[in-house]
């Protein structure tokens, strides 16, 4: 799965970079379109719902949702990995 933070939603209130233990959401460095400023993700794969949640069939965390006023954190599922061919030359 893979964090993201729908950017139509989220006010820029950074109560997602106070909650989380993995300090994976740092306070925006640049205003979007409509002036907020959405936290930036620093290496989202560490979160354990990115990484564990299809394995246990639930949320292990989910404090940064369940504290965001506006509904703008969510998981969403991750293409299937595709095999890409590679040139290595000597
Ligand atoms: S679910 Fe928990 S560990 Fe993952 S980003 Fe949210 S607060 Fe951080
Ligand atoms: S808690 Fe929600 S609204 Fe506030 S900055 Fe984080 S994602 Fe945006």
């Amino acid at each position: 799965m893979k964090l993201e933070i729908d950017e139509s939603r989220c006010k820029g209130c950074n109560l997602c970079t106070m909650v989380c233990p993995y300090k994976i959401y740092r306070p925006g460095s640049r205003p979007n379109r409509r002036g907020i400023y959405v936290p930036d993700l620093d290496q989202p794969e560490r979160c354990p719902n990115c990484r564990l949640q299809g394995l246990y069939g639930r949320r292990l965390c989910g404090v940064c949702a369940l504290i965001c006023p506006d509904q703008a954190i969510r998981w969403v599922p991750e293409k299937p990995f595709e095999p890409m061919k590679v040139v290595i030359e000597y």
